[in-house]
C-alpha cells in the first residue's frame, strides 16, 4: 500500500474508534484515543516516520496526504476534549445529585457595611425624617466656593486653621476642606426655601489619633423666611437624640466660625458616664460633636439672597467622629486602614 492509502485507512479507523469513544462517554478515553494515533507510538506517527523511506519524487505528495489526516485527527480530538468536559460535569451530577430542598449553609461569610457608611446611612435617614433633602457637590473646588463665598477672605486666619491641599500648580483649585462648599453651590442653583444636608469627603493636611487627611463630614442648612436660632437648637437636639439616645442631654456653647453669626459648638452628654465624667469625655461629662450658627449676611450677599428677607442656620460635623464615639473606637485611623479583621467586628445589622 502507498503512504496515501495507509493514511486513508488510518483515517477511517480513527472515525470508527471515535464513534466508540463517543458512545462510551468516558472523559479519559479521549486522551487514550489521542495517544493511539498521535502519541510517540501512535499509528499516524509511525506512518510519518516511514516518509523517510519514500523516494524523493513521491515524498511531497505522500507528506501532504499524511498531513491532511493529521490535521483532521487533531481537530477531531480538540472537539472531543470540549465534549469530555461536559461528560465530567454530568458524571459529577450523577454521583452527587443536588438536593435543592436543603437549607442554606450556615458557613456563608456575609460582608458588612463599613462603620462610616453605616453611620452615614443612619444620619441620612434621621435628617430625611426631619424634612431635609440630600445634596452633592464637588470634592475638587475653587477658592471661591471653599473660602471666599463663605466669608473667609484672603489672609483670614481661618485659612490657616484648615491646612489646605492645593492642586499642583494652582492657587485656585483645591481639595475641599469642608462640605460647606455645597452651601454655596446649592444656594446659587436653588431658590429658598432650602432644607439640605450634604454628606461627603473632605481633605486636610493632618494625621494623628483623632485626625486623618481624608474624613467625612455632613453639612446641613436651612434657609427660609423667619428662621431663628430656636429652629437650629431644635434640629441639633432632635438629631443628637436620634443618634445617641433620647435620655442624653445636648448643649450649645458660643463659638466662632466666619460663615455664621452668632456661632456655636454643640455637644452631647457622654453616654458612658452620663455626665459624671470619665476618660472618654476627659472628665467633662460631654462629647464635642460639631459647629453651627446662623448663616452670616455676607454669605447671603455672596449668593445674591436678600438677607433682610431670608435667614437661615447651618451646621457641620464629622461622620467618622460620631462613628468613633458610637462604636467606642480608640483611634480614628483604624477606620481607613482597610483591616478586614477590624471591619469584620461590625455586623450588618449593627444598630447605630
Ligand atoms: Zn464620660
Amino acid at each position: 500500500m502507498s503512504i496515501a492509502e495507509i493514511s486513508d485507512k488510518i483515517k477511517s479507523d480513527f472515525i470508527s474508534d471515535k464513534a466508540q469513544v463517543m458512545a462510551e462517554a468516558v472523559p479519559e478515553a479521549v486522551e487514550a484515543l489521542r495517544l493511539s494515533y498521535l502519541g510517540k507510538k501512535g499509528k499516524l506517527t509511525a506512518v510519518m516516520e516511514d516518509l523517510r523511506n519514500v523516494s524523493k519524487e513521491d515524498r511531497p505528495a505522500a507528506g501532504k496526504a499524511v498531513n491532511v489526516v493529521r490535521q483532521f485527527i487533531e481537530s477531531e480530538i480538540e472537539a472531543l476534549k470540549t465534549q469530555a468536559k461536559e461528560w465530567e460535569i454530568s458524571a459529577i451530577l450523577r454521583q452527587k445529585p443536588i438536593d435543592v430542598t436543603l437549607p442554606v449553609s450556615a458557613d456563608v461569610n456575609i460582608g458588612s457595611l463599613h462603620p462610616v457608611t453605616h453611620m452615614r446611612h443612619k444620619l441620612n435617614q434621621v435628617f430625611k425624617q426631619l424634612g431635609f433633602t440630600i445634596y452633592d457637590g464637588p470634592e475638587i473646588d475653587t477658592d471661591f466656593f471653599n473660602f471666599s463665598a463663605l466669608n473667609i477672605p484672603d489672609h483670614h486666619p481661618a485659612r490657616d486653621m484648615q491646612d489646605t491641599f492645593y492642586l499642583e500648580g494652582s492657587k485656585n483649585l483645591l481639595l475641599r476642606t469642608q462640605t460647606s462648599n455645597i452651601q454655596i453651590h446649592a444656594m446659587l442653583n436653588e431658590k429658598p426655601p432650602l432644607r439640605i444636608i450634604a454628606p461627603g469627603r473632605v481633605f486636610r493636611c493632618d494625621s494623628d489619633m483623632t485626625h486623618t487627611p481624608m474624613f467625612h463630614q455632613i453639612e446641613g442648612f436651612v434657609v427660609d423666611e423667619g428662621i431663628t436660632f430656636a429652629h437650629l437648637k431644635g434640629t441639633i437636639d432632635a438629631f443628637l437624640k436620634a443618634i445617641f439616645g433620647s435620655t442624653l442631654a445636648t448643649r450649645l456653647r458660643p463659638s466662632f466660625f466666619p460663615f455664621v453669626e452668632p456661632g456655636a459648638e454643640f455637644d452631647v452628654q457622654c453616654g458612658l458616664c452620663h455626665g459624671k465624667g470619665c476618660r472618654t469625655c476627659k472628665n467633662t461629662g460631654w462629647i464635642e460633636i460639631g459647629g453651627c450658627g446662623m448663616i452670616h449676611p455676607n454669605v447671603f450677599e455672596n449668593v445674591g439672597y436678600d438677607s433682610s428677607q431670608y435667614s437661615g442656620f447651618a451646621f457641620g460635623f464629622g461622620i467618622d467622629r460620631i462613628a468613633m464615639n458610637r462604636f467606642a473606637l480608640p483611634d480614628l485611623r483604624q477606620l481607613f486602614e482597610g483591616d478586614y479583621k477590624f471591619l469584620g467586628n461590625f455586623p450588618v445589622n449593627a444598630e447605630g
